[in-house]
């Protein structure tokens, strides 16, 4: 049973390059051996992670990241189950959203920032599958 789960959320302070990396770190420990894959995409104050795999273990992971204290507001955009991965092949892929072409940004939204709170799940879906599509997507596993 696969299934995947968009939340998003707002640092509890500016995030740093150190913060990412910690998080990332985690990832990297954590999720091969639970089978999860994703994208965690961030700008300065807020996360979009796309997480999929079994749904025990997505829900387990989730209810972790819930809990962590290094973010606050977390909202559930979408949770469904699926067929197959769309982000298999990225163990936590990352994109720094400051980096991202502003012309990408302003398809799915009034400004060129990332604002999943002001957008819908499925918007904010069709913008994580956007930055696939065109390479935005760093740290492709094996
Ligand atoms: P542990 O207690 O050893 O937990 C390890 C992880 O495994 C936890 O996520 C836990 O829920 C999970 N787990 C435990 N048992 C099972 C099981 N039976 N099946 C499946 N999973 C199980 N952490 C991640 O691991 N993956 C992420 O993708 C991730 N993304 C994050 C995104 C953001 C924005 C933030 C702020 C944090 C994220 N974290 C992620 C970190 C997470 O919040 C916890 O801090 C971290 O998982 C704790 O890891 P640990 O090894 O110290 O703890």
């Amino acid at each position: 049973m696969l299934v995947r789960l968009l939340y998003a959320s707002r640092a509890a302070k500016a995030l740093s390059a150190k913060s990412v990396a910690g998080i990332l770190n985690d990832c990297q420990r954590n999720n091969p051996a639970h089978g999860i894959t994703g994208v965690l995409c961030y700008s300065d104050e807020i996360f979009l992670q796309v997480l999929e795999g079994g749904r025990d273990a997505v829900c387990e992971t989730f209810n972790s990241i819930v809990r962590d204290a290094r973010h606050e507001q977390v909202r559930l955009l979408s949770f469904e189950e699926i067929s197959e991965r769309r982000f298999g092949g990225w163990t936590m892929g990352q994109v720094n959203i400051g980096k991202v072409n502003s012309s990408l940004l302003m398809k799915y939204a009034e400004k060129a920032e990332l604002n999943p709170f002001a957008v819908s799940g499925k918007v904010s879906m069709s913008l994580l599958e956007e930055l696939i599509a065109t390479a935005s997507v760093v740290g492709r596993s094996g």
